[in-house]
């Protein structure tokens, strides 16, 4: 999602229309990014006295998709921790369900709610462990990673925690005898695993109504980010630095992939990199490990295989 976002940023003229929503988008996946991987550092350093089993970014189907941030599942009970990275001063509002945040500089931007975010995730896996006769108490907390929050929230009875206050909830989270035997366990484990379907977001493009032909085409120079480096002598080179390069073609490609989605042809790499020759184009792509479908003329390039392709909701 951050390199899709990051591909039309940089693909589309500054002023396009697109340009904001694509940047506080942009802003927002990144906050989460870093925030999960404080939560990540918080576990590894933490040793759980129980059987239990940690899963970040764990997509499930359900009644419809969805993705847990963290999950740490044991015989006794399932957590879900929805992490928020957003610097700045934070209200949480519940109706309507959403985060504001306000910078010093007084720039203020909108959020997902990561309550009403919470609560419809745990709902959902609630459902996910009935529809495999399962039953556990699910709890959910909200994980603020980021050092210099400060955060208004309504009333309610979500707890709102820095990293450092998780093992505690953790420990204060009601066990009696384990509702779980080792075997059934073991077996919930296998299938959390099974049922993890990579996330594969919309094309760019799609997702922002962004038309195909104001996209930007050509290999950008790795060096100086001018768009329009020429191929000459198997090499890219960059008419406004002269700095060459034998791979600079790999990211205008994935860009393709991430930006109009679906099968690649050959016409359609060429017209990209802005190559003439067939047989150029036929080279590069082979190299890129993509799957391909038919052969010849005919011949289709994929990033992702379409079964992979589901849309988080
Ligand atoms: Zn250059």
């Amino acid at each position: 999602m951050l390199e899709g976002l990051e591909a039309a940023i940089r693909r589309l003229p500054s002023h396009h229309e697109a340009i904001p929503a694509l940047r506080s988008k942009h802003a927002a996946v990144k906050a989460g990014f870093g925030g999960e991987q404080e939560l990540d550092k918080m576990f590894e350093n933490y040793a759980f006295s129980m059987k239990h089993g940690i899963f970040h970014d764990l997509s499930l189907l359900s009644s419809t998709h969805f993705q847990i941030d963290s999950l740490i599942i044991t015989p006794w009970y399932a957590v879900l921790f929805e992490v928020k990275n957003i610097a700045g001063e934070l209200t949480v509002t519940e109706n309507p369900p959403q985060l504001i945040r306000t910078l010093e500089t007084g720039q203020v931007s909108g959020f997902k709610s990561p309550i009403a975010q919470l609560e419809s995730n745990c709902e959902l896996f609630q459902d996910w462990l009935y529809s495999r006769n399962l039953s556990l108490p699910v709890y959910g907390a909200v994980v603020l990673a980021y050092a210099k929050q400060r955060i208004k929230v309504f009333d309610t009875n979500t707890p709102m925690l820095f990293p450092s206050a998780v093992p505690t909830f953790i420990r204060k989270l009601p066990t009696t005898s384990p509702l779980l035997d080792d075997e059934t366990f073991a077996s919930l484990l296998t299938q959390l695993n099974s049922g993890h379907r990579p996330f594969i977001p919309s094309p760019i493009c799609e997702a922002y109504s962004i038309r195909r032909s104001d996209i930007r085409t050509g290999v950008i120079c790795p060096e100086c980010g001018i768009l329009g480096m020429t191929w000459h002598k198997r090499k890219w080179e960059c008419m406004n630095c002269g700095s060459r390069s034998e791979k600079a073609h790999k990211q205008a490609i994935r860009d393709w992939f991430l930006l109009f989605g679906g099968k690649m042809m050959n016409k359609d790499c060429r017209a990209f990199l802005h190559l003439e020759r067939q047989q150029n184009a036929n080279r590069l792509l082979r190299e890129m490990n993509l799957h391909t479908e038919g052969a010849n003329r005919n011949r289709t390039y994929m990033m992702w295989l379409p079964s992979y392709q589901k849309k988080r909701t």
